[in-house]
């Protein structure tokens, strides 16, 4: 299959949102993805829920395809290898011999700092600093790290290739999101941190999209409302994302294109506190979308995106 690599207009920008924990399943009562008002989610499928029964979409501007999230290991995917896989377009759980996380394992973390899509814009040519990781982290974490050793796969990738780590500074300024978008859980310890709506988080990470040609944003409350198996706070992050994604969608740049996907399945199955072997979304929207009509599992999403960008320079 190298359709993808046809020479298409060129793409500008890439912005991935990446959501943890999120499967197509089925549509049950335990399935908020059924059950909670998301339209902005249902948009982005074609007027569908996000559940195992959506038809899949092939349009040249727009495409929603079910991936496989298993790497064909036994057992439930988890976050280090699954969102090594999806970040570097290898299969980080073969490589380890079973699916592991949250944290990458050590046989994991050279992959990761090596062919990370971070990683592999730089090398095919993309200036570190037109790559943006938009997520801004506390000092704390940078301690903790520091301590523990404790990287996850996004900020390794990150760190390991050059593209700096947003900081206060940065979310103070817009240059950067919180984690849950609103930096509620930043003015814990940081009281003085403006408090963001999802639609100004939208705004301003849209703003970074248009600044650089590859921009990631990470977003984990909805593997944690998983975990919690609390259908009122599956509600509030999903109905809380999906006010977000519905500004990010006005407030896109030109040109751009986006793409959002998961590493495993959680949420959508909340009668289990753990992930699920469902496969995960994979929408792009926009310039170039097509390019990912034909992926097939996490491998699939890194690999396209350096083809893409690539035809750039
Ligand atoms: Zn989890």
């Amino acid at each position: 299959m190298t359709d993808h690599r046809t020479r298409r207009a060129p793409v500008p920008h890439v912005l991935f949102v990446f959501l943890d924990g999120v499967g197509l399943g089925p549509a049950t009562v335990a399935n908020p993805f059924a059950t909670v008002p998301l339209p902005a989610f249902e948009r982005l499928a074609g007027g569908q829920r996000w559940t195992a029964e959506a038809a899949p979409i092939r349009q040249p501007r727009h495409v929603f395809v079910p991936i496989d999230a298993t790497l064909g290991l036994e057992g439930l995917p988890q976050s280090g290898t699954g969102q090594a896989a999806l970040f570097t377009g290898e299969n980080a759980a073969a490589v380890h011999g079973r699916h592991f996380g949250p944290y990458p394992p050590t046989t994991v973390r050279p992959l990761v700092a090596e062919q990370s899509v971070f990683a592999r814009l730089a090398g095919a040519g993309l200036p570190t600093g037109r790559l943006a990781f938009a997520n801004a982290y506390p000092d704390r974490f940078f301690r903790f790290v520091e301590g523990r050793g404790r990287w996850t796969v996004t900020t390794l990738a990150a760190n390991a290739a050059g593209v700096r780590l947003r900081r206060a500074d940065d979310l103070r300024a817009g240059r950067a999101l919180a984690a849950d978008l609103t930096a509620e859980g930043w003015r814990a310890f940081a009281p003085d941190l403006p408090a963001r709506t999802e639609a100004e988080a939208a705004g301003h990470l849209a703003a970074l999209a248009e600044g650089h040609a590859f921009t990631l944003f990470e977003y984990f409350l909805t593997d944690k409302a998983g975990h919690s198996r609390d259908a009122a706070r599956a509600a509030a992050v999903l109905a809380r994302l999906d006010a977000f994604l519905e500004a990010l969608l006005d407030a896109l740049p030109d040109g751009a294109l986006l793409l959002l996907s998961s590493d495993h399945g959680n949420l959508e199955d909340l009668s289990t506190k753990s992930h699920t072997r469902h496969p995960v979304p994979l929408v792009a929207w926009g310039e170039g979308a097509d390019a990912f009509a034909e992926a097939g599992s996490l491998l699939d999403v890194t690999p396209r995106i350096v083809d893409l960008l690539a035809q750039t320079l």
